[in-house]
């Protein structure tokens, strides 16, 4: 404000121009009196604009700000711009900050801040989750003394939060989490969570599935070992000993042979490498195939009839329908004593199409069914071992049933017989010849 002496002055120098003027023209103590009462004039004015600024410093609104005259205008309108300024960036603040208040709320992870103290600051609806907080409540409160974990209380007193530390979730015991405190600013902590449940089931699978493989292997390579060692260590061996060792022998490589086919067709499928080579699939006429397998296969110890009620197709690969339905077969026959009987059934279906194979035979008591299609799962280890079973048969048609968005269904009474169903959606069925999904 380069002029804001400019008005005091001009006013003073005003007033005592007068006020000399009198003193020439009239008297000293006209003059005198001239001077007080323009001077008390003055004094009030400024009293007057210091109630106003009085007034508005108790409510403080920027709409508010008093206009001023005088040489009070020009402050009131300083104080006015530098109030909007102010204002502006308040809203600038609060708008950054609920723009990341809107980003840690969408984050997949938990985030929870804690101050100097390690007592809660603020967090996410996936912490409050994940930790069973709740902010409204818990705010202000220390974290270790809410979760009650002394892991999680020597992970923050120990100060040392390279790794992060691995906790079950205290409100669902099922949930892993992984938790990582993240200093940052003043003495403040950010706390990441991660649920790593899904990652940790993974893992369990991985190491399940190399013992069971290591465990199912490990079989036929004794028996095959033991064999070999004895032939080594025999002089002579009488022929007719020689081949029944080499026929046990020829047994234990081929279910060696059996698993690895089985191994190496459910990790085609998972990989899933080139995608699905789709093409119309003739089921009746594949259904003619799997009878002529089943009955080779059963060599005449079961009744095995077809009962095709649609003369429908189906869009998928025909390879790998083929092992699904023949797996399902090979199952029928391998559990069913002689005897049996076996149906080999397609069919319409609410849903679109049904292909199942109901059998006589052993039947599968009701705890063990939704099992049943994880692999190496069985019901009855001796006889799935006896028929040349590997555990993996099962897992390859829910694997093969599911890229083609087909669901497997299991009716069975111990003892009775079974039924496996693999229903199909409408959208794959198709009218054979016409290749177009069908209409029924
Ligand atoms: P496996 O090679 O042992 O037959 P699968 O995955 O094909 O393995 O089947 C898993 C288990 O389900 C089998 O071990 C068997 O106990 C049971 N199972 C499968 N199909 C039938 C069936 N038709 N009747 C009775 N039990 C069955």
């Amino acid at each position: 404000m380069p002029n804001f002496w400019l008005r005091p002055l001009t006013t003073f120098g005003f007033i005592g121009l007068i006020s000399l003027l009198l003193w020439a023209t009239a008297n000293a103590v006209a003059a005198l009196f001239f001077f007080s009462a323009a001077l008390l004039l003055y004094l009030l004015f400024h009293l007057r604009n210091l109630k106003e600024f009085a007034d508005w410093l108790a409510r403080p609104e920027t709409k508010n700000i008093p206009q001023g005259s005088g040489m009070w205008a020009p402050l009131f309108s300083l104080l006015y711009q530098q109030q909007r300024r102010q204002s502006t960036s308040a809203t600038d603040l609060s708008a950054s900050l609920e723009r990341f208040e809107r980003a840690a709320e969408a984050m997949p992870d938990g985030i929870v801040i804690l101050n100097d103290k390690d007592q809660i600051e603020w967090c996410n609806a996936v912490a409050e989750a994940q930790l069973g907080l709740n902010l409204e409540r818990d705010r202000g409160q220390w974290l270790a003394y809410l979760l009650r974990q002394a892991q999680f209380s020597d992970y923050l007193a120990a100060h040392n939060y390279r790794e992060p530390l691995i906790v079950k979730s205290l409100r669902t015991r099922d949930l892993t989490l992984s938790v990582q405190m993240v200093p940052f600013g003043d003495e403040q902590k950010l706390l990441l969570i991660r649920d790593i449940t899904q990652i940790e089931r993974v893992e369990t699978m991985r190491r399940d599935f190399v013992a069971n493989v290591s465990h199912e292997l490990r079989t036929p390579l004794t028996v095959v070992g033991g064999f070999l060692e004895t032939l080594v260590d025999a002089e002579q061996v009488d022929p007719a000993q020689m081949r029944h060792y080499l026929q046990l022998m020829l047994e234990q490589t081929t279910r060696m042979q059996r698993l690895v086919v089985d191994l190496l067709t459910l990790s085609k499928l998972e990989s899933g490498n080139g995608g699905l080579h789709e093409g119309p699939v003739d089921v009746p006429r594949l259904l003619e195939t799997l009878k002529r397998e089943a009955l080779s296969l059963s060599d005449g110890k079961h009744r095995v009839h077809l009962d095709i009620g649609s003369a429908d197709g189906l869009q998928g690969n025909e390879d790998e329908l083929h092992s699904a339905f023949g797996n399902l077969v090979s199952n029928a026959i391998r559990y069913t004593p002689e005897e049996g009987e076996i149906t080999l059934s397609w069919e319409k279906h609410p849903d679109g199409a049904a292909f199942a194979v109901s059998d006589s035979g052993l039947g599968i008591d009701a705890q063990h069914i939704p099992r049943l299609t994880e692999r190496f799962y069985r019901v009855d280890r001796g006889r799935s071992r006896e028929t040349g079973g590997t555990g993996l048969g099962l897992a390859i048609v829910k694997h093969i049933l599911t890229r083609h968005q087909a669901k497997l269904e299991v009716e069975s009474t111990a003892g009775e017989g079974s039924t496996f169903r693999a229903v199909f959606p409408r959208r794959k069925v198709i009218q054979l010849g016409k290749e177009a999904p069908s209409a029924s």
